[in-house]
């Protein structure tokens, strides 16, 4: 493992080379070269469909396409590769997840607690599964600290409770609830839960089986990998309990006009050809991951937070959501708009997002119509925050004026 140096770090990206700052990685991260690569070397050399053709390069890439769910199910401490299902990204595990699992259970007046701090992609699957169900969606409120409030989870959790959607990192506030304490309240109650990754493995893979948890999911594209490609853990008994979700070629073992027999997890949930390069990409990046000292990486990109955080505070108007240790800074400014501020931002070559992150529920329990989001990962530096710190007070001038 080499140790951290945010120099030689930068290195690693091409895209920074281009002019501006990049402070969006809760959006998307940037891409080191070894994915670049990964991906390219697939589609100039070894180009071939998995788990179909006996010939060379198909042989090949699907053992190296079957090696990268081992590296994810280690990653996880999965204790079984099985358990790991290729998706499309957070969004589509969490889907799965509600029509595979939850559809064919949820009886008319069970309940499902989904906390107030979540993305839309851990809301609306559930909504639309309450509908389809008729079972109830319940909220967990946020707290004080604007985090999913566990005390009160104690108290909605009733006979009826079947499962429970949180996330491990808030992509508004950065904040991570006390996943043990959650999953062990659910389990108490027989419920299930899901936790929306997307944002948190960035910070720190969890360790599923240490955590109990029943359903994980996660998105390459923000782990410094490839979009199109996500991961849904699911406990292996769970998964084996749930008829496939898409119909196509390699999800079944048989099929004739009178049906179909699913193939074993999983494949049953794998239907038509997968996202091979992005599949190698992701393992690229886990691969290229794994030679740096990520503790270090992880500290540092807080401090640069942290710095931008203290120096706008220097702006009257500022207000911050940042939870303690955040990398993620969202912040309004009294009187002006996100939009326009972000618009004047992008202007001067730095970028961010504005709006409501895809957390209106969160927004609206805030009070606020949206926030400016700065995100900060281990290539950025200090350079950017200064450049951060001096846009916004050039845009407020300007609105001012
Ligand atoms: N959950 C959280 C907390 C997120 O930040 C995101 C991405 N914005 C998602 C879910 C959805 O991820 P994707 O769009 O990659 O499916």
């Amino acid at each position: 493992m080499t140790a951290f140096n945010p120099a030689t770090f930068r290195n690693d990206f091409p895209a920074l080379a281009q002019s501006g700052v990049y402070l969006d990685s809760a959006a998307t991260a940037l891409k080191p070269q070894p994915v670049i690569d990964a991906i390219s070397q697939y589609y100039t050399a070894e180009t071939g469909n998995v788990h179909r053709s006996q010939y060379a390069h198909a042989q090949q890439v699907t053992a190296r396409f079957e090696q990268v769910r081992c590296t994810v199910a280690a990653l996880l401490n999965a204790d079984d590769p099985r358990c790991i299902v290729w998706t499309r990204g957070t969004t589509e595990a969490i889907n799965l997840v509600a029509q595979s699992y939850a559809r064919p259970r949820l009886q008319p007046g069970d309940e499902i607690i989904v906390s107030e701090a979540e993305h839309h992609a851990n809301l609306i699957p559930w909504l639309m599964v309450a509908q389809q169900t008729g079972a109830r969606i319940v909220k967990l409120p946020i707290g004080v600290d604007a985090q999913p409030d566990l005390e009160a989870l104690a108290d909605l959790i009733t006979p009826r409770t079947r499962l429970l959607a949180l996330s491990q990192m808030s992509n508004v506030t950065g904040g991570q609830p006390d996943l043990a304490k959650a999953i062990a309240l659910a389990h108490q109650a027989g419920a299930v839960v899901m936790i929306d990754g997307a944002q948190g493995i960035v910070h720190g893979a969890p360790d599923v089986q240490a955590l109990d948890i029943d359903f994980y999911a996660f998105s390459g594209h923000k782990l410094f990998g490839p979009t199109g490609i996500g991961v849904l853990y699911g406990k292996a008994d769970l998964l084996e309990s749930m008829p496939p979700w898409h119909g196509g070629g390699k999800m079944m073992s048989a099929v004739s006009f009178d049906g179909f027999t699913p193939q074993a997890i999983p494949q049953r949930f794998e239907a038509g050809t997968p996202a091979i390069a992005e599949v190698l990409g992701l393992g690229a990046a886990l691969t290229w991951m794994q030679g740096y000292d990520w503790r270090a990486a992880e500290h540092y990109g807080q401090g640069l937070a942290q710095l931008a955080e203290q120096q706008l505070a220097r702006f009257p108007c500022f207000r911050s959501l940042r939870s303690p240790n955040a990398t993620i800074l969202s912040f309004t400014l009294s009187d002006v708009h996100p939009n326009d501020l972000a618009t004047l931002l992008a202007e001067q070559q730095i970028a961010v997002r504005a709006g409501h992150h895809c957390a209106q529920p969160l927004f609206a329990a805030l009070g606020l119509d949206g926030a400016v989001r700065a995100s900060f990962a281990p290539y950025n530096n200090e350079h950017d925050v200064t450049a951060l710190v001096t846009a916004v007070g050039n845009a407020l001038d300007l609105l001012r004026d």
